[in-house]
């Protein structure tokens, strides 16, 4: 059973904690409350090991798998071509909880890996693989103690489809919310046939977190450093142009969706776009779009702090959540808190708003799915 509030004393512990690590500690307070504090992670990704093979019954090269190797080491495959190697903190509980206390992270939510999308696939064979992944997610975070938290995958080429698995995420296998890429095969988010599906999970309070997946086709440049670098963020603000631009927040007043990466080059571009959009007809006033941008969550997955002071501006202090991209973020970067923390180095973030980002914030943006648990579980009874 999830549970992730006032009731839970895995979050009111983390609490106390948090408040007792900023109160006592002093000058070196930051390294004191990131070993102590709820520090709670909105993006990581896993895969498991016994998904349904559908490349080899298919005999569709697109299909992903994992191959462990030795060492620890395996590889996401489609067909004979090795997508990304990986290590076992991808597939094994054991292992990523170990990762979780090497750096210093107390929850952390579980999503897909991108690549596992499949819009692309059939769907009745997409609804057979987004099943099988979130019953093995839900069970990994079921048998992790509470620590970690499972987003489901939807097969959003079948809208009915990924309406009818959402509620099972959350009823059934009573899961945190669902993550979902940037664009369905060519469809934006605000492609009308998508709009019963935000419908649908903000009538159940479902938080989405949209990850990007295309970043090769979002600019004109392959391979590293482009996709990468740009392309991952530019698709990233073109699924957030989209909300905001293409009616999906005004549809969906109370829908509740994080962008991963801090909602990539939206932030710096959003004026532009504002402005821009003011030019055509019918377009709606900068206040109205302001505070549809404000409705929006966003990781702290920048990498410098300097960016955070803008993300604020644009999001809300209280809407920017500890992203870390585990297992894919390299050690050597350093921990995915260093952002905060540098920012509160720099004088860029205040304590109290170092403590939100690192967990509090995070806990608001998950909360909203125990309701959503209840109200399908009502309605089945
Ligand atoms: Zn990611």
């Amino acid at each position: 059973m999830l549970t992730l509030t006032d009731a839970d004393p895995v979050a009111n512990q983390m609490f106390q904690r948090a408040g007792r690590a900023v109160a006592n500690a002093g000058s070196g307070w930051f390294a004191a409350w990131v070993s102590l504090g709820p520090v709670v992670d909105v993006h990581s990704h896993f895969m498991p090991l016994d998904l349904p093979d559908l490349g080899a019954s298919t005999a569709d090269g697109r299909w992903p798998s994992l191959r462990t190797d030795d060492g620890g080491k395996g590889r996401i495959v489609r067909g004979a071509e090795t997508f990304r190697v990986v290590t076992s903190a991808c597939w094994d509980l054991e292992v990523r909880l170990r990762a979780l206390d090497d750096t210093g992270v107390e929850r952390q939510v579980i999503s897909p890996v991108p690549v596992s999308f499949v819009y692309w696939a059939e769907p009745n064979l997409a609804v057979a693989f987004a099943r099988a992944q979130n019953e093995r997610l839900a069970e990994t975070a079921g048998a992790s103690a509470g620590r970690l938290i499972a987003f489901g995958g939807v097969p959003l080429q079948d809208v009915d489809a990924a309406i009818a698995e959402l509620e099972r995420v959350v009823g059934a296998l009573d899961m945190a919310g669902v993550e979902i890429g940037t664009s369905v095969e060519g469809r934006e988010l605000d492609d009308a046939a998508l709009r019963p599906f935000f419908s649908a999970a903000e009538s159940l309070g479902v938080p989405i977190f949209v990850h990007p997946c295309d970043g090769a086709r979002a600019i004109r440049r392959q391979g590293q450093p482009y996709e990468f670098g740009l392309g991952m963020l530019t698709d990233t603000a073109l699924a957030a142009a989209a909300l905001v631009f293409g009616g999906v927040l005004e549809d969906c007043p109370n829908l509740k969706v994080g962008l991963a990466h801090g909602c990539g080059t939206f932030a710096w571009a959003y004026p532009r776009i504002a402005n821009g959009s003011t030019l055509l007809p019918g377009s709606k006033p900068p206040d109205a779009t302001e505070e549809m941008v404000r409705r929006m969550w966003v990781d702290s997955l920048v990498f410098d702090p300097l960016h955070l002071p803008l993300l604020f501006e644009r999001f809300g202090a209280d809407h920017v959540m500890l992203g870390s991209d585990a297992p894919f973020y390299p050690s050597a970067w350093g921990a995915p808190q260093d952002v905060v923390t540098g920012a509160v180095k720099a004088g860029l973030c205040d304590e109290a708003t170092a403590t939100g980002i690192l967990g509090a914030n995070a806990l608001e943006f998950l909360a909203a799915n125990t309701a959503a648990n209840d109200a399908v579980r009502e309605r089945e009874r």
